[in-house]
């Protein structure tokens, strides 16, 4: 790099009025009045959680009932009640927080629809920025991002969510809603 490609940058000059801060400080005062007139109007946008909770206010999109946000993952069950997952890895490839770890197996020889599925099938929800890739990826809509959100551990490993725990977020929130 040459000393002519540097490029000195100086700061703006500030207007009389940006000087003595005044209008600023109005527009502020400004800004809070009017979210003060709306909450006394009833146009409340805090919630009182946890006796309101977020799933119980639906976002009306397109006239569907949609949520706008990502809770942890399941692992879709098909027809026959199996972990629809064929171990195909797309997902981990995908995901950008490496944070999905699958061991395949050969499938057994009553399932002949496919050739592998997990034995192990891991994701770390502490690790996740929950972006929706590993969903986007899936070739057979094996795994589902959900809106449960409020799930805690006490250790980090219990954030760690196995193959049972996410066929188990999978029963309990099958006959909610679709995701
Ligand atoms: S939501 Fe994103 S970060 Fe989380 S497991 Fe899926 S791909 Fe990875
Ligand atoms: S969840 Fe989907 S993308 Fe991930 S390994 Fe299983 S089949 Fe492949």
């Amino acid at each position: 790099m040459k000393l002519e490609d540097v490029i000195e940058l100086q700061p703006p000059e500030l207007k009389a009025s940006e000087n003595i801060f005044l209008p600023a400080v109005l527009s502020g005062l400004g800004s809070t009045l009017v979210h003060l007139f709306r909450s006394v109007g009833g146009n409340v946008r805090t919630m009182q959680y946890p006796e309101e909770r977020r799933e119980d206010k639906p976002v009306l999109e397109q006239g569907m009932d949609v949520q706008r946000y990502r809770g942890v993952h399941r692992l879709n069950r098909d027809e026959q009640n199996r972990v629809k997952c064929v171990a195909c890895y797309m997902c981990a490839t995908a995901c950008p927080a490496h944070c999905i770890h699958i061991v395949g197996d050969a499938a057994p020889d009553s399932w002949p629809d496919r050739e592998k599925y997990p034995i192990k099938f891991d994701i770390d929800e502490l690790r996740c920025i929950y972006c929706g890739m590993c969903e986007e990826a899936c070739p057979v809509d094996a795994i589902e991002l959900t809106y449960e959100y409020d799930i805690v551990g006490l250790t980090r490993e219990e954030m760690v969510f196995d193959k049972q725990k996410l066929l188990a977020i999978y029963d309990q929130t099958i006959k909610r809603r679709p995701m």
